[in-house]
């Protein structure tokens, strides 16, 4: 048995939750029907709710409701730099290096310039 097999510590789960919602913007469409933005946004509002770290929920709560942080959901583009943004948000706090949101996609969507992913 490795640790994969036990439950998840606040890392684990920040890692899988941030590759879940990096590969959610990935696969959002460049242009994205008024339903589908609606329902995003509300998805948003709900796994700030939700999410089961309840310090790591309350300040996401609070960044989603500022105005800085309020998601922008009207095409792939926007949502991914978003979430970066949402994400360095994160990283500041904690007191991690910030991430080069224009390096997200290559990150997340496409793979990296230089073939590493390929
Ligand atoms: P992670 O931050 O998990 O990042 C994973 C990978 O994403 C990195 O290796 C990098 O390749 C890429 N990446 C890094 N930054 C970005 C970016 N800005 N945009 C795109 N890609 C990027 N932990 C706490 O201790 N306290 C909290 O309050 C807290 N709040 C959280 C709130 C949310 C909504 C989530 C999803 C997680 C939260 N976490 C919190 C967990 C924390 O963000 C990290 O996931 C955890 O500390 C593990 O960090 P890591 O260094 O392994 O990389």
């Amino acid at each position: 048995l490795s640790t994969d097999d036990c439950p998840p510590d606040v890392e684990t789960l920040g890692r899988s939750s941030w590759t879940l919602l990096h590969t959610i913007t990935a696969s959002y469409p460049p242009r994205p029907s008024p339903a589908l933005q609606r329902d995003t946004t509300t998805f948003l509002s709900l796994f700030a709710q939700l999410y089961p770290c309840w310090t790591c929920a309350e300040d996401f709560q609070k960044y989603i409701a500022s105005d800085n942080g309020r998601p922008r959901v009207s095409s792939r583009e926007e949502f991914g730099r978003w979430m970066c943004e949402a994400h360095n948000a994160v990283n500041e706090k904690l007191g991690k290096e910030r991430f080069d949101c224009g390096r997200w996609e290559e990150r997340w969507r496409t793979g990296w310039k230089d073939g590493r992913c390929d």
